[in-house]
């Protein structure tokens, strides 16, 4: 998605401006809002089309993560500076052979003393390029008996010798990245959650991550630049659809927002969210493109009717159905989680 870029002077500035981490307790940096105040300021930012890569990981999946989830110390090292915008985080799940299947992630950490010495190779990893640390999900027992039970979630400064990152170019126009982990030594403080109890934290992780409100912002925003254009009754009537499907996506995100706020089952609401927002993304890409006809693909110069945005929407919704778990994915959580269907 278009707010899937990278900006470190952006997100400096958000944290100069006292926008991250708006619900999070004074003391930590934060403005002691609710998670619904933090929802509506991020459905802004995305209809402002802000570069928000690094600040949709660091605040709103690492960041509200770390504070329901790891140990006082490592929350009071690392909120306040994600909070003034000087820490950007990435995120490591993903591996050429664990993506959709993430129990099956064979990145190994080995405790030896006060470290744990872990080796493996992440993929796909959003932002690395530009990060200061990483959210690692890493195999700590590879004896356990079911593969979820041997994982643990650990942080990590990416100046760490061992940690090496390669970028490279996606068709959204952002950069993706390959990490290289080498022998990495991490502190065993650095663990979030307990050992071998990775699997609960990358869950609750990714329930925080499939709260798009600020995709919504970013489709509202084509919808309004659209909507002038466009006179035909019938492209009208289409248009007013997907609006209607715009504010229904809004209200699965503020659901999940909620219900992670009350530390209840979040997982399938999220992923109502998330889903939601991504087919949609897609859909006005398309119908769009087919209403203003080549005008809509034109990203900048003569004939740009919508600021560049339907083409840079059409070209990044291609991954929305991927990233953050596929649709299909995402329709088994809500199978399994939210109707109770069997496994
Ligand atoms: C723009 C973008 C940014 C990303 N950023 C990050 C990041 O920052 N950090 C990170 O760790 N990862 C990141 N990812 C990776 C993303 O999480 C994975 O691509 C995603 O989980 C899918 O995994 P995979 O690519 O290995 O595909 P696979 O898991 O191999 O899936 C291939 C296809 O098979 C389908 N499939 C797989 N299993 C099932 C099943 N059980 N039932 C039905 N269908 C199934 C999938 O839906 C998909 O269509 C990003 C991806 C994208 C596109």
């Amino acid at each position: 998605m278009p707010s899937d870029g990278d900006s470190r002077v952006g997100y400096e500035a958000m944290g100069a401006g006292g926008w991250i981490g708006v619900h999070w307790p004074e003391r930590l940096g934060g403005r002691d809002l609710t998670p619904l105040h933090t929802a509506a300021a991020e459905e802004r930012f995305g209809y402002h089309w802000l570069p928000l890569s690094g600040y949709l990981l660091s605040v709103k999946t690492i960041g509200n993560a770390l504070l329901r989830l790891a140990s006082p110390a490592l929350q009071e090292r690392l909120i306040p500076p994600i909070a003034t915008g000087q820490l950007i985080f990435c995120q490591g799940f993903s591996e050429p052979g664990a993506g959709s299947d993430l129990a099956s992630l064979t990145t190994r950490a080995e405790r030896q003393g006060n470290t744990f010495v872990v080796s493996g190779h992440k993929i796909w990893t959003s932002s690395a390029q530009l990060a200061d640390w990483i959210y690692l999900a890493v195999r700590t027992d590879p004896d356990a008996k079911r593969p979820q039970d041997g994982i643990s979630v650990l942080v990590a400064d990416m100046r760490t010798p061992g940690i090496d990152v390669q970028p490279f170019a996606t068709l959204g126009g952002g950069q993706l990245c390959e990490v290289f982990l080498d022998d990495v030594e991490i502190p065993v403080d650095q663990l979030v959650g307990e050992l071998h109890g990775g699997w609960r934290v990358l869950m609750a992780t990714l329930d925080y991550e499939r709260v798009t409100s600020e995709k919504v912002g970013i489709l509202l925003r084509v919808l309004d630049e659209l909507e002038p254009l466009v006179e035909n009754p019938a492209d009208r009537l289409t248009l007013l659809r997907l609006r209607g499907e715009a504010e229904a996506s809004r209200l699965h995100g503020r659901r999940a927002t909620q219900l992670l706020e009350a530390g209840a089952p979040a997982s399938a609401a999220a992923s109502m969210a998330k889903l939601s927002c991504a087919v949609l993304a897609q859909r006005l890409a398309d119908e769009g493109i087919r209403m203003l006809g080549p005008a809509g693909l034109t990203e900048r110069g003569h004939g740009d009717r919508v600021h560049g945005r339907l083409a840079a929407l059409a070209r990044a919704a291609v991954g929305a159905t991927i990233s953050g778990g596929s649709a299909e994915i995402q329709r088994r959580v809500i199978a399994r989680r939210g109707l109770e269907c069997p496994a």
